[in-house]
């Protein structure tokens, strides 16, 4: 179970995550923030830091490396068939919304990289992928 202090760190890490205006936990406060991606290039769990305009707090906003249990094949087919259907898709573990990076095509091929970014737990598959065709 996730302690209250979790939650609310894991629902900043999903507005960063999402472009979504941060607001300064300071109490009193409440400046807007500035969020700056920090995440090395191969990196596959984000880091932000998130600065207050108004008081400078300066907040570390990441996520929590975790790859077991690893996704199965029935949450990867549930996340792709909600992607089908032009819905965000979220991680089991942690309800994180999935990223869906397209990859290069050398033969025509869609493939898809699913990527959490939260725990970093992610998959490829080809697209669309075969359990979805009905
Ligand atoms: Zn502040
Ligand atoms: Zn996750």
């Amino acid at each position: 179970m996730k302690t209250e202090q979790e939650r609310e760190a894991h629902r900043r890490f999903v507005q960063a995550l999402q472009h979504e205006h941060l607001t300064c936990a300071k109490p009193g406060c409440g400046g807007p923030m500035d969020v700056i991606d920090h995440t090395p290039h191969s990196a596959r769990v984000k880091s932000y830091e998130a600065t207050c305009e108004r008081c400078h707090t300066v907040e570390k906003i990441t996520g929590r490396e975790e790859h077991a249990p690893a996704w199965d094949v029935a949450s990867i087919t549930m996340m792709a068939e909600m992607h089908l259907l032009h819905e965000q898709p979220s991680c089991p573990y942690d309800d994180t919304p999935i990223t869906f990076i397209s990859l290069p095509n050398p033969r025509r091929k869609a493939r898809y990289r699913l990527q959490c970014y939260y725990c970093g737990r992610h998959t490829e598959m080809n697209w669309p992928p075969p359990e979805a065709k009905r």
